[in-house]
């Protein structure tokens, strides 16, 4: 069980089918994969570079058998998702993950199972409750914290979240941890002032770090399909995002909204979330995810 059972069955099922089921490669048959991909939230302008390409190379191969395009099609999603895929939270060394998403995405849960995975690997791991917003995520990220058995700095509700996430920096270098993860707000009354919120966290923790490793990682949850484009959209621009975890992979039939995250952002998708459980995060292998799929 991989978590990726629904997206299996639906696209990858559906792709493979066409592909075997047809007796020749015509426009209905890019038609439908067309059709197939926009269903399963791979996106307009992806699915139509996908599809393209595929026209061009088949010709250019003089593949004749539809079953021969299945291998060109995995090869693609695998250049699409393929790159910048590292995963750097592993080492011995501070490392600053400034989470961020909007309400709901699976930030807090998110959190609770890097920290429980980076303990696992023996890692001194701390977090910082930066939702001063609301009094429920710092109660949830404590719920967390105790179920790991990492601490948490916390401010009251209310206060300023760059305050907690200087305090959480100099905690962080004193008590010689390897990670620490400053969860964020996931709204404000504003987008507007969500932004400024988290371009000053980000610039603290940045002036603050001393050289440790500082990254974003925003939470998407792949069950709002292009909404989530548009979600990381507006972060990138604001505090520019270093990797993505795509989170809820397991409740959706879409899954092919990673091609669309990957191909329009250009931003390494990192971790996915594949359940509710702690343990149900993996590390994003564009290989092991394909083949999750088809094979
Ligand atoms: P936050 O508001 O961004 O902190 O979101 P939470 O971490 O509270 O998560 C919101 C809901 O999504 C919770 O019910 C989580 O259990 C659920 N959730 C988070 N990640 C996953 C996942 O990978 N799969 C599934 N099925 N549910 C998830």
């Amino acid at each position: 069980k991989n978590g990726l059972s629904k997206t299996r069955n639906s696209f990858a099922s559906q792709v493979q089918n066409l592909f075997t089921g047809r007796s020749k490669i015509d426009d209905e048959l890019y038609e439908d994969l067309e059709e197939i991909l926009i269903q399963a939230d791979v996106g307009v302008n992806t699915t139509m570079k996908l599809v393209d390409e595929l026209r061009e190379k088949a010709k250019d191969q003089g593949v004749k058998k539809p079953a021969e395009l299945h291998d060109i099609f995995k090869e693609q999603l695998s250049d699409i998702l393929s790159g910048g895929v590292d995963d750097v939270y592993d080492e011995h060394q501070l490392t600053i993950l400034m989470v961020v998403g909007v309400n709901g995405a699976g930030k807090t849960t998110t959190i609770g199972k890097i920290a429980q995975r980076a303990k696992g690997n023996n890692q001194d791991v701390l977090l910082a409750a930066g939702d001063t917003f609301r009094a429920a995520a710092i109660e949830q990220l404590e719920e967390w914290s105790n179920r790991v058995g990492v601490d948490v700095i916390s401010h009251q509700k209310g206060s300023d979240s760059a305050a907690v996430a200087y305090d959480a920096v100099q905690a962080a270098k004193s008590r010689d941890v390897d990670l620490l993860i400053v969860d964020t707000a996931g709204r404000l009354h504003t987008q507007d002032n969500l932004m400024k919120e988290l371009k000053k966290v980000r610039r603290i923790v940045g002036r603050e770090s001393d050289g440790a490793r500082v990254e974003v990682l925003l939470i998407l949850d792949a069950t709002t399909g292009q909404n989530a484009i548009s979600q990381a959209k507006t972060f990138n621009k604001d505090v520019k995002v270093d990797g993505i975890a795509l989170t809820k992979l397991d409740g959706t039939a879409k899954g092919g909204v990673i091609l669309a995250v990957k191909e329009e952002l250009g931003i390494p998708i990192k971790l996915i979330g594949v359940g509710e459980g702690i343990k149900d995060l993996q590390d994003f292998e564009p290989e092991t995810f394909i083949d999750a799929l088809f094979d």
